[in-house]
């Protein structure tokens, strides 16, 4: 029953890019102003101070005009020297490809593997740092939310592990898709750089990226010799100080980026983080009633914005999701890399309720009816059953 006009509208249950809510596309939806006057210097002062409020930090956040991936190069070109060994832990696909991104950029990056079903364990970071008595380790870098298998680590438990320890490397840490979603505080945390993007828990269109900044990181930033100059730290820190940018930013992106501002705010933050966690929770409750495996293997870890599910062997699960795709006008996470076939996501962050909750979960139960999956039935009227009493 493929055909070519899909009546409807589009689900987007991959975990980011998120649904775009009509209210941030309407607020994007302008004639781009003169980012040289004051009426954009205005708008990016508001967008400069309310997104400290997300990341929960007094210092600087850094905004570019870049995808996720840039952000972690400006994380590392801004406070390391080439030959500087890192210290990562591979939780999954995201955490690899920032440890490829280091390799490239000549930073001796040494990894702490994981089976790709839990997050980083913070007492092996401290086994670590324990030996490097003579602080070869100039950084910790982990995903906060490790989006290929739905695991997140926590990272106030990594800091005071490296604390404990007395070491003095700087804590990295992606929030791609966690940040506006998960609780996540920057400065309590003792979090040095914060990584995050526009397209996930931000509700917005993909194309804008940030830092936020502790003093140890400026700090390490004074002495860090790495070639930067479209990510350097300071010309923002000194452009936006007036409300303007070293080259020419998103503009429509920002008008965009102050409404989902207005909008988390309006929800409240707390409240957000709990209606992200009642989700997860009704959808691993689904999954389970459909007798499948959620691939988190420890519930300490289990995300808040997305659940990687497995299917049985002999199912491949590219299949499953084009089906569902072609039916139901829903699209689902692939598995990416080592994981590929073998798992489908459920994206449940961003601009998300429970009907839409509902429709996902309802188009996965039919997908798998449809694919001959072997499953139980009932999981939708399960997480359905969930929200009515919590
Ligand atoms: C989406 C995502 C990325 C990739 O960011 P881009 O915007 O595609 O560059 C990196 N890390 C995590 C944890 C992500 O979820």
């Amino acid at each position: 029953m493929s055909q070519k006009y899909k009546t409807g509208r589009h689900l987007l249950q991959i975990p980011g890019p998120t649904n775009v809510p009509d209210r941030i596309l309407r607020a994007m939806d302008y004639p781009t102003i003169d980012h040289r006057g004051e009426e954009f210097f205005s708008l990016a002062k508001k967008c400069l101070t309310g997104i400290k409020d997300i990341f929960k930090t007094e210092s600087n956040v850094i905004i570019y005009p870049a995808s996720g991936t840039g952000a972690w190069e400006a994380a590392l070109v801004n406070t390391l020297s080439p030959g500087d060994t890192v210290l990562m832990i591979e939780t999954g696909h995201f955490a690899s490809l920032w440890v490829k991104l280091a390799k490239r950029l000549g930073i001796n990056s040494e990894l702490i593997e994981t089976n790709w079903r839990r997050g980083a364990d913070a007492e092996k970071i401290a086994e670590r740092l324990l030996l490097d008595k003579t602080g070869e380790i100039k950084a910790v870098c982990i995903v906060h939310n490790e989006t290929s298998t739905g695991a997140m680590s926590d990272v106030f438990k990594v800091r005071k592990c490296i604390d404990h320890v007395g070491h003095n490397a700087l804590l990295m840490v992606d929030t791609i898709s966690s940040l506006a979603s998960s609780e996540y505080c920057h400065d309590d945390w003792g979090v040095d750089v914060t990584v995050s993007g526009s397209q996930k828990g931000l509700m917005l269109p993909p194309g804008l990226s940030f830092n936020a900044i502790s003093k140890k990181a400026l700090a390490a930033y004074k002495r860090a010799t790495m070639p930067r100059s479209y990510w350097d730290w300071r010309e923002h820190i000194e452009a936006n100080s007036t409300g303007s940018f070293p080259y020419t930013p998103a503009t429509n992106m920002l008008f965009g980026l102050n409404e989902a501002i207005l909008m988390l705010k309006e929800e409240g933050l707390e409240n957000v983080f709990a209606r992200h966690k009642r989700y997860a929770e009704a959808t691993r409750l689904a999954v389970q009633t459909w007798g499948l495996e959620v691939l988190c293997e420890n519930e300490n870890d289990f995300s808040n914005t997305l659940t990687a599910v497995l299917l049985p062997d002999g199912h491949n699960a590219d299949e499953f999701r084009s089906i569902v795709l072609d039916n139901f006008n829903m699209s689902l996470g692939n598995g990416l890399s080592r994981l590929a076939g073998k798992v489908f996501r459920i994206g449940h962050l961003g601009d998300f309720n429970d009907l839409m909750l509902i429709a996902t979960l309802g188009g996965i139960e039919m997908g798998l009816s449809k694919s001959s999956v072997p499953h139980q039935v009932g999981g939708t009227q399960a997480a359905m059953q969930f929200l009515k009493q919590n």
